[in-house]
């Protein structure tokens, strides 16, 4: 391993755009492209273009270090036209050499899935089931760059960015601790402005339900306060048996979800008026395999479906269920072209944040240099992909800021380190540390 990995590794640098992935594992590849993925295509959430903008300089070390790594012959930032504070201080700190470069990407959803990024910047197409490497790309997210920064300067993963928005008093990004409860957020971001909320964590598309007790991950991107009864509010807590019942009843086969399927798109061999047909008429057939080609983008639910129906949630349901029996993706063709519709079926973001009814919460959530100190952090074991960290601290033990508290179990499993992310008292170690603030 070299000393990049290795600091890498030791530092617990994972995903923290996606779902975790450990960083040490993805970056051990020989590539031609780095594409930084600064698109940020979820609504509302505010954090990666405002890092860009503040962070130019390192990002672009960053990338180098990155690029030299890989043997890289490009190193590419892409990032949406409209973040324009963000493109001048990248530009004015670009490094000379034409390897390294910025990608204007239009505003539209999902900009920031990795294979749509990918062919957005390069004109290649991942394949089916594959990832960006199959085509010589490795996609950053770009927190976990300048997390990758910090890594070879020796300060491990202890804070994540966050932007607490929706229906909010005072929306807000900010570097917090991990293990930091949402209810401290929203304390943060001055209260709700409603009595009865919920709270998505992650964006609209994307994230999931989640309750005022649940701590900030390592892939933790936003959180955003909503009516109780927001209709996306009530589309993540629906149930999977209910939305079959509705596929059989409603589905009226018009393929809109596959036409504006941004993986059917680019040639993938997925389409979810299909595999709908299939469940509504109760057939084992081989469209159901389509459902391992989804992301879970949320494009075909959140804003194509004209009847509410889901496919995403069922594609989820089945990929799940696939993978229980033992059946494996058959689905791998590579010779792919984009449908000759892809350019005016992209989904303009001004239009997606209408149809979620969040055009009243699409405000500005100002990154503040901030010092927030919970009184206690809750560190669960697993918040990257991969085998939970095995504990390395007892309960009455001290522990400082940064200090390991535990290790990827076994030398060569998929998993990530954990630190402290205050200092403190550890309170207990169950599947999480708690510790308490000294
Ligand atoms: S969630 Fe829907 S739109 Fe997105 S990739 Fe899956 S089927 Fe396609
Ligand atoms: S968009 Fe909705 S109604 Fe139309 S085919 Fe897809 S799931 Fe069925």
């Amino acid at each position: 391993m070299t000393d990049l990995l290795a600091q890498v590794k030791e530092a617990g640098v994972v995903g923290a755009g996606g779902a975790g992935f450990p960083t040490h594992i993805k970056l051990n590849a020989r590539v031609e492209y780095v594409l930084v993925n600064g698109a940020e295509c979820e609504p509302l959430l505010r954090a990666n273009q405002q890092m860009l903008a503040k962070y130019a300089q390192e990002l672009w070390q960053a990338l180098r270090l990155v690029v030299e790594h890989t043997g890289a012959r490009k190193g590419i930032i892409a990032l949406k036209i409209k973040y324009e504070q963000a493109r001048a201080a990248l530009e004015s700190c670009q490094p000379r050499e034409g390897v390294y470069g910025i990608h204007l990407l239009d505003d539209f959803y999902p900009a920031g899935d990795e294979h749509v990024l990918v062919h957005e910047v390069t004109g290649r197409i991942v394949p089916e089931g594959g990832i960006p490497l199959k085509v010589g790309c490795v996609v950053i997210n770009v927190e976990t760059l300048l997390n990758v920064l910090g890594a070879v300067r020796g300060v491990p993963v202890t804070h994540k960015f966050v932007t607490v928005t929706g229906a909010v008093r005072k929306p807000l990004t900010a570097s917090v601790p991990l293990g930091t409860r949402i209810s401290a957020l929203l304390e943060l971001a001055g209260g709700s402005l409603i009595e009865k909320y919920g709270i998505i964590e992650g964006g609209p598309m994307m994230g999931k339900a989640v309750a005022a007790g649940d701590v900030v991950t390592k892939t933790t991107g936003g959180v955003i306060v909503l009516p109780v009864h927001h209709p996306l509010l009530q589309h993540k807590n629906e149930s999977v048996r209910l939305n079959i019942l509705r596929a059989r009843a409603a589905c009226c086969q018009c393929r809109i979800c596959t036409d504006l399927c941004p993986r059917y798109l680019l040639g993938h061999g997925l389409e979810p008026h299909k595999i709908m047909r299939a469940l509504g008429a109760g057939s084992l057939t081989k469209e159901l395999t389509q459902a391992f080609l989804c992301s879970e983008c949320g494009a075909c639910d959140k804003f194509a479906c004209p009847m509410g129906l889901s496919p995403r949630q069922l594609n989820s349901m089945l990929k799940q269920e696939m993978g229980k029996a033992g059946i494996r993706n058959p689905h791998g063709r590579n010779e792919l072209k984009p449908e000759a519709s892809r350019g005016w079926h992209k989904i303009p973001s001004n239009r997606l944040i209408a149809r979620l009814g969040l055009e009243a919460y699409n405000v500005p959530a100002p990154l503040l240099e901030i010092e927030v100190n919970p009184q206690e952090v809750i560190l669960p074991l697993q918040q990257h992909l991969g085998q939970p960290a095995r504990p390395v601290v007892q309960a009455g033990e001290k522990v400082d800021r940064g200090q390991l508290i535990g290790t990827i179990p076994d030398h060569n499993a998929v998993g990530a380190n954990l630190h402290a992310s205050i200092r403190g008292i550890v309170e207990s170690v169950t599947s999480s540390i708690t510790i308490k603030r000294l």
